[in-house]
């Protein structure tokens, strides 16, 4: 028997096979049903119950919510990561005697909304395009919902790092390269595959062309990228592919200079907890010193937060409002207030040009544009120069809110539909309709005054029903004295009821009016938004300076609350920090704990490299960390928490962590590492700051400290004298100093009680006499010439036997011309070596190159 599929099935079909991969949500009367597989997936997601259904023979899986709850289970199945694809009936069903039209009306992903249910106010909600060029990787980052659309390109490792920045909530490449961006950036994000020819130059800056309205993309600053504009064509391009095409909003591209900004590889975003942490309800560092009134500005400091400048000017320019704030609390204190009455304009005026902002929302846009005029007014008077600066970028925008005053009602619904939308005296016949609509109890009252007279008829009554409308009713009584031309409609048991040529066009004009209203309203609200576009790049202009504002007020009173000093830049490479402190530790000891301040100071002449030793739990991470967070403040234009920071600008922070699950991570993971941490050697510039955190805990002691030894020695060695901060437990590596005039012992300092030892946290001169325990853990990986070093030392010390041997082996190693010379080889097998090693392209190396090199060095010894 051949199967029979019904016709409203025939309809899900033909429009499910134009969205494969998206969950289809399909209007069925009051419901939005899915099937087969979408349903099975919902209704996990949802928790909502699984039904089947028999389909000529065919069994269906079914699952199905009313269309009213769709604000509660849109971002439920978004967040999860599904692509929705939302089918409307397109016609009222009581219109159409077949079946109903019906069409996607949005395609809903993770990356691309602008429903405010899905959106969270304090984040951006980027999608992200990666394109695999031949030399370079290119990328793209868009928020629909704010118009912001950003573009880069650059080796794997600095897009992976823009990656771990902006956080995608999506990210697209090409279906062909699905192998390659697992392999390169792992699994962490949600994906989508577009087709291999959106990728195609000509038709991506064609596409960026024809949005912006420009014939060349140079203006923006990004007409070098070659990659990166594909990337930022094929975003674009997917906007139109989820059916969101206006997009007036997206006003401009920006570069993402890579130059710009201090380099921190995804290692270091992670183990400073930064913005997220790894760990569950673990508190970052944005948690602690975000202040932000406005969502914009609390976007924008999570930004200047994973973008930290290395301009000294510009540093300096928030430096100077900051310290302005400081000493003008009032000033301070009435922006604030001020602020707190700014919605979030950068989506509200996105929702303009997009066509989906309601009137309530166009009066908050309104109000918060009012509430820019006495922050203007304070920066106005201000003796500031960068605040001036900000100041000027503010447009007191008054064609705009005198037009929405004029326009809408202050008390404007959310629903158009409810009516009252429109101010009074804005529109003449909007006024005169209104008129009618209200004043048809004093007119009818009127009316039945006056006929009762003329009919001299004491029990009239005027009502209307739903079958007959208005009417006049008469008690039989009366019914001699009824006046010719009423026109009988209705006899009831005790009266009649009459129409009057008076009462059918009162009844034509207020049935009329009401509609009318509707309509009207609704064309003068449309009128208006439509109006609106013309100010999409003022009010986002407006957006982006209120939001500086209120990450250099939030400094500022972060500042005062937690006791932030201002850091002093200056052109050397020191780093000078006096009685420094952790921003999130302190703020989380208990009240009888106090924090106790460190002093670390780093230069390229005499302490280069610090050693600092100790125990578990005395202390060391702490102080590597707060010091990668207080350059790291400093340069976002923060103060930072010390008593005095002196400091050349940092451009590099690189930090490894030798963590103990690294023994968990399998060989090719290992392989990664060890190529990100052959990049942080071979990248590291005078200016950079290197954090090494346990780097040894390996599997045996010895080659723990051998690798450490040989790091330090490498990191000694390099030209460019990087400030290095070496945190490890075991003491043996002090003999360095012994040697490496620049390598400095400290000690995190504790006090041995009898069966005890108490932390005292401070970090005094001098090595450690003995270790406190050793952690076994696995390597992370190192550059060829530090392992080579390392099995050598390590051979020579796997022979002492006890630990004074391996102490005096220790200093021998030292003295001797083993040392790393990695520069000045003279053996002709070590130069060919060099070469080699030299040679290798760490940016472009696959772990699978990486480990055949390695075998191919390894051949050559
Ligand atoms: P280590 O790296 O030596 O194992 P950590 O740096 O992780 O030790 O510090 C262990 C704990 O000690 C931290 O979680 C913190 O609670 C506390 N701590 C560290 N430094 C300080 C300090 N300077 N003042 C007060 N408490 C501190």
């Amino acid at each position: 028997m051949a199967k029979k599929v019904t016709p409203l099935m025939k309809q899900y079909n033909t429009i499910k096979a134009k969205y494969p991969d998206a969950l289809l949500l399909f209007r069925v009367g009051d419901f939005y049903e899915t099937f087969g597989e979408d349903a099975v997936r919902a209704a996990k997601i949802l928790n909502i119950t699984l039904t089947a259904r028999n389909n000529g023979g065919d069994h269906i899986e079914l699952a199905g919510f009313p269309h009213h709850s769709l604000h509660t289970y849109l971002p439920k199945l978004v967040m999860a990561g599904c692509r929705v694809a939302i089918c409307d009936q397109l016609e009222d069903p009581k219109q159409t005697k077949t079946i109903v039209k019906r069409g996607v009306t949005e395609l809903v992903t993770p990356g691309v909304s602008l429903n405010d249910d899905i959106l969270s106010s304090k984040s951006n909600n980027f999608l992200a395009a990666i394109h695999f060029g031949s030399k370079k990787i290119g990328v793209s980052f868009l928020d629909i919902s704010t118009g912001e659309f950003l573009a880069s390109e650059g080796s794997a490792e600095y897009i992976d790092k823009l990656l771990q920045n902006f956080n995608p909530s999506e990210v697209l490449f090409s279906k062909q390269k699905r192998k390659l961006f697992s392999e390169t950036f792992g699994d962490q994000f949600h994906v989508f595959h577009l087709e291999d020819w959106v990728f195609q130059k000509d038709y991506s800056e064609e596409n960026l062309l024809k949005h912006f309205e420009v014939t060349t993309l140079k203006g923006f600053g990004v007409g070098h990228f070659e990659e990166g504009i594909i990337a930022a064509g094929a975003a674009l391009h997917y906007l139109g592919e989820t059916q969101h095409n206006k997009l007036n909003h997206i006003t401009k591209i920006s570069r993402i200079a890579e130059d710009a900004y201090v380099w921190m590889d995804r290692f270091t975003i992670r183990n400073l907890e930064l913005y997220y942490s790894n760990q569950q309800n673990a508190v970052t560092l944005l948690d602690i010193i975000d202040k932000t009134i406005s969502p914009m500005g609390g976007r924008m400091l999570k930004r200047w937060m994973a973008l930290p400048l290395k301009n000294v000017e510009e540093i300096t320019r928030r430096h100077h409002v900051v310290q302005y704030f400081l000493e003008h609390a009032l000033v301070l204190e009435k922006i604030k207030t001020s602020t707190k009455r700014i919605g979030d304009l950068e989506r509200l005026i996105s929702k303009v040009a997009t066509g989906k902002i309601n009137p309530r929302e166009v009066i908050q846009l309104k109000n918060s544009l009012e509430a820019i005029l006495p922050i203007k007014g304070e920066i106005s008077k201000a003796t500031n120069e960068s605040l001036q600066v900000l100041g000027e970028k503010l447009n007191e925008c008054e064609t705009l809110r005198n037009k929405i005053k004029q326009t809408l009602q202050e008390e404007a619904p959310v629903n158009i539909l409810k009516g009252n939308t429109i101010a009074a005296g804005f529109n003449e016949e909007l006024d005169e309709l209104r008129a009618i609509s209200k004043g048809g109890k004093e007119y009818l009252d009127k009316m039945l005054e006056r006929e009762t007279e003329r009919t001299g008829i004491s029990s009239l009554k005027i009502a209307s029903n739903n079958v007959f409308g208005y009417y006049i009713e008469v008690r039989n009584t009366h019914k001699d004295k009824v006046p010719q031309e009423w026109i009988r409609k209705q006899t009831l048991v005790s009266a009649e009821r009459y129409i009057t040529e008076e009462l059918k066009e009162y009844e034509a004009k207020i049935l009329g009016a009401e509609e009318k209203i509707t309509t009207l309203e609704q064309e003068i609200f449309a009128a208006l938004v439509e109006w609106m576009l013309q100010f999409i790049g003022i009010v986002q202009q407006n957006a982006s300076g209120i939001a500086e504002i209120d990450c250099l007020a939030s400094f500022a009173t972060h500042a005062t609350e937690a006791n932030y000093t201002r850091p002093i830049f200056d052109e050397t490479t020191d780093l000078h920090i006096q009685e420094g402190r952790h921003p999130v530790i302190e703020k989380q000891l208990p009240p009888d704990a106090p924090f106790i301040a460190n002093d670390v100071f780093l230069d390229r002449e005499n302490q280069q490299i610090i050693m600092i030793t100790g125990p578990n739990m005395s202390g060391k991470s702490a102080i590597l960390r707060q010091t990668a967070l207080i350059v790291l403040l400093a340069q976002m234009g923060s103060f930072v928490p010390a008593k005095e920071v002196r400091m050349g600008v940092v451009d590099k922070i690189f930090t490894r962590v030798g963590a103990s699950d690294n023994i968990s991570m399998g060989e090719s993971t290992f392989m990664v590492e060890m190529n990100e941490t052959a990049s942080i050697l071979n990248n590291i510039s005078e200016r950079s700051l290197v954090l090494l955190d346990e780097i040894g805990r390996g599997t045996s002691t010895y080659d723990g400290i051998s690798i450490a030894w040989a790091i330090s020695e490498f990191l000694h060695e390099h030209p460019s004298r990087a400030k290095v901060l070496f945190a490890t437990h075991y003491h043996e590596i002090n003999e360095m100093t012994e040697t490496f005039n620049r390598i400095k012992n400290y000690n995190v300092s504790v006090k041995e009680l009898k069966d005890d030892v108490l932390f005292l946290r401070k970090l005094v001169p001098g090595g450690s006499h003995h270790s406190f325990g050793i952690h076994v853990a696995k390597m992370a990986g190192m550059p060829q010439a530090v392992l080579h070093r390392a099995n050598k030392i390590l051979k020579r010390l796997e022979k002492s036997h006890s630990s004074e041997e391996l102490s005096d082996k220790m200093k021998d190693i030292a003295k001797d011309e083993m040392q790393l010379s990695f520069f000045k080889l003279d053996d002709p097998l070590l130069e060919e070596l060099r070469d080699e090693i030299i040679d290798i392209d760490i940016d472009t190396l696959t772990p699978v190159e990486a480990l055949m090199k390695l075998n191919e060095i390894k051949r050559m010894l």
